[in-house]
């Protein structure tokens, strides 16, 4: 009932279904957004209660509507901060627990990246092969997990040079060249990514409500 103040039904499963349709990159699986709704609820039930709207109708199923809606839309559609402005006011939200690092399919090397990354580190040639999908970009050779991360400290050896995808995590480009966006990697794994999604849940809740009692 609260999303549908914030966005038309049809609209919204248009964009979960093509959300979704992104498992074929290894990216928001069904089951790992599961978790990470399940994640962010037990956080969004503490922040705003479903009790002080209950005359109002709100129940706890609108916070997971809402949640769900917080995982594909992105804020600056209803004149909010887009997911990069968020991703960068709160970067004291990654941990630096190394998953990303650990547990990447692939790490991709756009073409034009490659000559810095070869000028200051020509060691690292031997280390990247041709982007299996992409033929005219690059990728680490061996990359689940990455070579580059130590595995006691967590840090990344080649981190002043590392590639943009690594530098935009849990940030990822989708769509089409011309038309891409800034989507969150939904991963219940990584605080950084839970707690984007729960700060938009938060910011949409409050905007719905808004709307009901207005
Ligand atoms: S971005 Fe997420 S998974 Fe990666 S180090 Fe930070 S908290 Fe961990
Ligand atoms: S290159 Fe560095 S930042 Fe990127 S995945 Fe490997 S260890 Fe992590």
């Amino acid at each position: 009932m609260l999303r549908d103040l914030l966005i038309d039904q049809e609209l919204f499963e248009i964009l979960r279904t093509r959300s979704l349709e992104s498992d074929d990159h290894g990216m928001n699986t069904t089951e790992e957004v599961e978790l990470l709704e399940k994640a962010v609820f037990n956080r969004l039930k503490k922040k705003r209660s479903v009790k002080k709207y209950r005359k109002l109708g709100v129940t706890k199923g609108d916070l997971k509507q809402i949640i769900q809606l917080a995982d594909i839309m992105g804020l600056d559609t209803l004149d909010g901060p887009s997911n990069y402005e968020l991703a960068m006011e709160y970067e004291e939200w990654c941990t630096v627990c190394g998953r990303c690092c650990r547990e990447s399919e692939s790490v991709f090397i756009h073409k034009d990246e490659l000559n810095l990354l070869l000028t200051f580190n020509s060691d690292l040639e031997k280390e990247i092969i041709r982007n299996k999908e992409f033929p005219q970009h690059f990728e680490i050779r061996d990359s689940h997990p990455c070579k580059f991360i130590d595995p006691d400290s967590n840090k990344c050896a080649i981190y002043t040079f590392r590639p943009q995808v690594c530098r935009n995590y849990p940030l990822t480009l989708i769509g089409s060249p011309g038309k891409a966006q800034n989507s969150i990697h939904l991963s219940s794994k990584c605080n950084y990514s839970v707690n984007l999604i729960l700060k938009k849940s938060i910011i949409l809740f409050d905007e719905a409500i808004r709307r009901l009692e207005g």
